[in-house]
């Protein structure tokens, strides 16, 4: 299938790895020029080259931390305007609900409900001037079932989406279409660093953590950036147009519900 989004540009946030990064693949397989972000340089430029050279789409790079003012105004200097933005940005540490003090929800707030607003504001006017757009933002499944010790994802991620749920309905009619997408466990190394945590606690090696965890998923696995990035891509299409104001889990089908 076309996506119909060749020769667009995409800002795609925190994009050196994981599933930023398999966003940012799967955009430029369909001939999507790129503004990828992280903030270290190595990691970031490798990805951008091996993109380049596999897709030959234009790559542009800017090493920031997306989650603080002076990296988002660096971000969007370079990045001007776009078309498609997928908000990401690494997430909040685990805890336990009684340790967590102001400052610990408001960097959570900062970087998981905050930054994503902030984007949206700053890049979604052109898109409507322009008449066509699209928001992905990347949330939790927490959002839909809590993990008890991601509360500060549960708290930040709740936030942005019910901001989402409102603005993609205002912005809708000026061909700006906002989804989030809300992953369940995939293999990247935000998921290496949970299963480090339940290894730990629990003292069992890696490998018997991961398939403690694979296990309580249906499709016996965790999922892959690139199918993820799949999905982002699709959203980004032009045949995604209806599809306003979405929460799309893509959890091997962990969470136990019919709606
Ligand atoms: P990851 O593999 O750790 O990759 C994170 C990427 O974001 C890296 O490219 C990292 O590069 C960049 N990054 C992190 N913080 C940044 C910042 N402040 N500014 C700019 N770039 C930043 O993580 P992931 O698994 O792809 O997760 C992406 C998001 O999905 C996270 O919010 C995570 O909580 C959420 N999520 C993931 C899973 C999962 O199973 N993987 C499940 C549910 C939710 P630098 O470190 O160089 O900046």
């Amino acid at each position: 299938m076309d996506m119909g989004i060749a020769g667009k540009r995409a800002l795609v946030c925190a994009s050196s790895k994981g599933l930023g990064r398999g966003c940012a693949e799967a955009l430029a397989a369909e001939g999507v020029h790129l503004v990828m972000n992280a903030r270290g340089s190595e990691a970031l430029e490798e990805a951008a080259a091996a993109i380049r050279a596999a897709h030959g789409v234009e790559v542009v790079t800017v090493v920031a931390d997306i989650t603080t003012e002076e990296g988002r105004a660096k971000v969007l200097k370079v990045a001007g305007a776009v078309d498609i933005l997928v908000n990401n940005a690494g997430g909040p540490p685990p805890g336990m609900w009684c340790d967590w003090e102001r400052e610990d929800f408001i960097k959570a707030l900062d970087a998981n409900m905050l930054t994503p607003i902030a984007l949206i504001k700053a890049l979604v006017p052109g898109m409507m001037e322009r008449g066509w757009g699209r928001v992905v933002n990347i949330t939790s499944q927490s959002v839909k079932a809590p993990l008890a010790v991601l509360g500060l994802s549960n708290s930040a991620r709740a936030g942005l989406t019910g901001y989402v749920a409102g603005t993609s309905r205002q912005v809708a009619g000026k061909g700006v279409i906002i989804n989030n997408l809300l992953p369940g466990i995939h293999d990247t190394d935000r998921a290496t660093a949970l299963d480090g945590g339940v290894s730990k606690a629990e003292g069992i090696t890696m490998d018997e953590a991961r398939a403690k965890r694979a296990a309580t998923i249906p499709a016996g696995r965790y999922g892959t950036a690139a199918e993820f990035g799949a999905a982002c891509a699709f959203l980004c299409s032009t045949h995604a147009g209806f599809i306003v104001g979405q929460n799309i889990l893509l959890d091997g089908g962990a969470i136990n519900a019919t709606l």
